[in-house]
């Protein structure tokens, strides 16, 4: 006798997909070509025609809390031999957008992110904090830091930034973390751990190997340039982290006391030099993936989330370098609009981080470590 498997379809997530950069997705006819070209798959249960099938009939649940889709680079091979043009590796994008949002707390500031009214709205946010703050701090004296010497901690103190962007930081850290406990709660139950599972320490350092060193990106063949901008997005982004900490922990030395050097700091200074590097870095990673996206199609389609991960970053960097610039050129008023501007760019890449392309970071290395430590992929 046949067992009837009754299916839960949900008919506005497949009008979601479709919306948000899955159009092709109805095209699929099941041949599984993708899965067998698909260099990253695992054997068992293997990507993406599962998830294909999954998405056309509108299988909500089990798609937003899939594994699989943050295992998939995206490195569009398998969109490449679809003989329907279903473009299943940019489906897999999408899938990834998706879950974002949905385990997203508050899911509203997600949803807002995926529209462009949503990210002028919330990037109005941080304008209008940091424009208070600065009018709170200068109406009385009459914006004095216009004149003389530029310097952007006389418009904004360093405490000052940091009170602000500090509570952003957290506000991230904690709506990223409750996200990530709740997808791997959901996928602990998909995925139950088994005898090959790694040890949890051997999985984490694996899974670092792998991110560090792209090495999986590199197994795909249609999309490996892109292996080289995101290698350069990724370093340059560490790097500006790191710069950025070694100034709040220079200045705060030097507040207590020690003979250290603070900013502005000369431009062969090397933490100067290591901001800069860095900065360079993700603006030329940020304009390969740009270029690549608008003019190969082999690249994969971008969607809306993806154009507003990218473009934030790059503008971020480049107020960043123009505010440097024109410091030096002591142009007072274009220099403290363009650091304004800067700031507004980085809160919303920071306080937003759970929202954007940018938890991808988070759930995908959560994603390559479970994997390796349930025994979902191969540790190879
Ligand atoms: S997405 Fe394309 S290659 Fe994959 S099963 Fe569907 S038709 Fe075949
Ligand atoms: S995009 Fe690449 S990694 Fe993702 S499913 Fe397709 S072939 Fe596999």
């Amino acid at each position: 006798m046949t067992a009837r498997i009754p299916i839960q379809a949900d008919l506005g997530f497949v009008r979601a997909l479709l919306g948000a950069g899955a159009s092709d997705l109805k095209f699929c006819y099941q041949c599984s070509t993708c899965t067998a070209v698909c260099p990253i798959t695992p054997a068992a249960s293997p990507f993406p025609r599962k998830e294909m099938v999954q998405a056309q009939f509108g299988l909500k649940d089990q798609l937003v809390s899939s594994l699989d889709s943050w295992l998939c680079m995206h490195c569009n091979d398998c969109s490449t031999h679809c003989p329907r043009g279903a473009r299943p590796g940019d489906v897999m994008n999408v899938l990834r957008a998706l879950s974002i949002e949905h385990f997203a707390v508050p899911r509203i500031l997600a949803r807002a992110a995926r529209s462009v009214p949503g990210v002028l709205l919330l990037l109005l946010i941080p304008a209008v904090i940091i424009g208070a703050v600065i009018l709170g701090l200068h109406a009385s004296n009459g914006y004095g830091f216009l004149e003389g010497e530029i310097a952007y901690s006389r418009m904004l103190p360093v405490p000052v930034v940091d009170a602000i962007f500090i509570p952003a930081a957290a506000f991230a850290g904690i709506t990223l973390l409750v996200a990530l406990t709740r997808f791997l709660r959901v996928v602990s139950r998909e995925h139950p751990r088994t005898t090959q599972g790694e040890p949890l320490g051997r999985a984490v350092v694996g899974a670092a190997a792998d991110i560090f060193s792209q090495r999986k990106f590199r197994e795909c063949s249609t999309n490996r340039p892109r292996a080289r901008a995101h290698v350069m997005a990724m370093y340059g982004f560490i790097g500006l982290f790191i710069t950025t900490t070694l100034v709040a922990v220079f200045y705060y030395l030097h507040r207590f006391g020690l003979d250290v050097a603070v900013g502005p700091y000369p431009f062969f200074h090397p933490i100067k030099m290591l901001g800069n590097a860095s900065g360079t870095l993700v603006l030329l990673g940020c304009l390969l993936v740009v270029v690549r996206r608008m003019t190969k199609e082999e690249s994969g389609r971008a969607t809306h989330f993806d154009w507003v991960f990218v473009w934030v970053l790059f503008l971020a960097v480049l107020t960043g370098f123009l505010a440097q610039v024109l410091r030096v050129s002591e142009s007072h008023l274009p220099a403290y609009s363009t650091y304004y501007v800067h700031l507004v760019f980085v809160f919303f890449l920071v306080a937003y981080a759970g929202y954007t392309k940018m938890a991808h970071v988070v759930f995908r290395a959560a994603a390559m470590v479970f994997a390796r430590w349930s025994g979902r992929a191969p540790a190879g």
